[in-house]
């Protein structure tokens, strides 16, 4: 990364103009406490049909109300789990918070609960069924909250990159799969049972060290971003990592550059950290005297250069908690998290780089009226939208995540 670069003294007003403009709630909206009736979010109903009509003109008081009495009817028998991405009208009602790292290990610590609800996207919920007790049931509110980065990692297409890659290594080399943890259970079994492992962006350069330890290259997936930062990081020159691109024959690349690569990388992507840019960077810095810039290892690997910093959430929240009073942050990561650091920080000035940037669209999918009706639904003796992970799957699954959960 580069070192921050010197600013010369601007002009308070422009520098407060500057601030304004990104701090701005019209070009940066996000969350509210005052949530609009499920209805009104035209384009989330179309999303799951099945939610029962009478939720979707329900007022945000009196979902609150109804969300509070069945969470007091369940007590102990419920923990509800919140990505730090969730909308706050969500998140206020999560017992644990936490990035997808943190949360896998407070399902898995789940002991006495009879359900998790979880306030996340489908393959953190599939993480969930895999680590609590078989007898455990977990629930996403809404079963349309998915991941795009997840889904550009279809398992065939992987299945067949695989085997191409033995193909032409024929044996000259042991190749570790690493799959991040944004994919389908049915990956996260298929690296269980080749020796590999599940990395989330707190802990992969470990995982990189653990792949490297059995073998002499790792094929990454789906995030080529988390992939290639994580692998500059640990030394590894951009061209001994090569790109798979999944919908061409042999991945675009040559057997070549299979054979030579460390580190083969899935075209994968999150939209949601695809929009920070250098230019962002730039602009933001030439701004505001004494900005810091952090981002998330989902950025482009010219963005992570570009930054001061960068780290998963759980590492973004405690630098920026850890910076002096006064510090000024631009934070290049999902627009609710920065939101509610700013807001925890009253001292400092914490804003997000891109201006415009959306939140993650999956994760917003979560309305509380899902939450309202799945669990009365749940009061009523009723279990909807429950994630379920066949046995041989979670068998292989389990052993990949806890590999990760291991490491120290
Ligand atoms: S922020 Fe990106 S990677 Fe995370 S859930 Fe949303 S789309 Fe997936």
């Amino acid at each position: 990364m580069t070192p921050p670069v010197a600013t010369t003294a601007l002009d308070p007003a422009a520098t407060a103009e500057a601030l304004a403009l990104y701090s701005d709630p019209e070009t940066c909206p996000s969350d509210s406490l005052a949530p609009v009736p499920l209805a009104e979010e035209r384009a989330f109903v179309a999303w799951q049909q099945d939610i029962p009509r009478q939720y979707l003109a329900l007022s945000g008081d009196e979902l609150d109300r109804r969300i509070r009495a069945a969470r007091a009817a369940l007590g102990a028998r419920l923990v509800v789990l919140g990505h730090h991405y969730q909308r706050d009208e969500v998140i206020q009602y999560a017992d644990f918070t936490g990035d997808s790292f943190k949360l896998a290990q407070h399902a898995a610590n789940a002991k006495d609960a009879e359900f998790v609800l979880f306030c996340g996207v489908h393959f953190m919920a599939e993480s969930a069924d895999i680590l609590t007790r078989p007898d455990v049931r977990v629930i996403l509110p809404n079963m349309a909250a998915g991941c795009s980065m997840a889904d550009m990692a279809d398992p065939e297409d992987v299945y067949e990159a695989w085997d191409t890659i033995q193909d032409v290594l024929a044996g000259s080399a042991k190749v570790v799969p690493l799959t991040y943890m944004n994919s389908a259970a049915s990956l996260k079994a298929f690296v269980g049972e080749r020796d590999g492992l599940v990395c989330t962006s707190s802990n992969a350069p470990k995982t990189f060290e653990y792949a490297f330890a059995r073998g002499e290259k790792i094929l990454f997936f789906p995030d080529q971003h988390l992939g290639r930062n994580t692998g500059w990081q640990m030394g590894i020159p951009l061209d001994e990592m090569v790109l798979w691109n999944w919908r061409r024959p042999m991945g675009g690349l040559t057997p070549d550059d299979i054979r030579r690569a460390r580190v083969i990388l899935w075209q994968g992507h999150c939209s949601t950290h695809q929009r920070f840019t250098v230019a962002q960077v730039e602009k933001a810095r030439a701004e505001i005297p004494g900005l810091r810039v952090i981002v998330h290892p989902e950025c482009r690997w010219e963005v992570v250069q570009a930054a001061d910093d960068s780290g998963s959430t759980e590492r973004i929240i405690k630098v920026v908690s850890e910076s002096g009073p006064g510090s000024t942050w631009a934070v290049g990561t999902e627009i609710n998290l920065v939101n509610r650091l700013a807001r925890a920080n009253p001292g400092k000035r914490v804003f997000c780089l891109d201006p415009v940037v959306c939140p993650c669209s999956t994760m917003y999918r979560i309305h509380p009226a899902y939450l309202a009706w799945t669990l009365e639904e749940l009061v009523a003796g009723r279990v909807v939208n429950e994630v379920r992970v066949d046995s041989e799957t979670r068998k292989w699954a389990l052993v990949a995540l806890e590999r990760m959960l291991a490491l120290r």
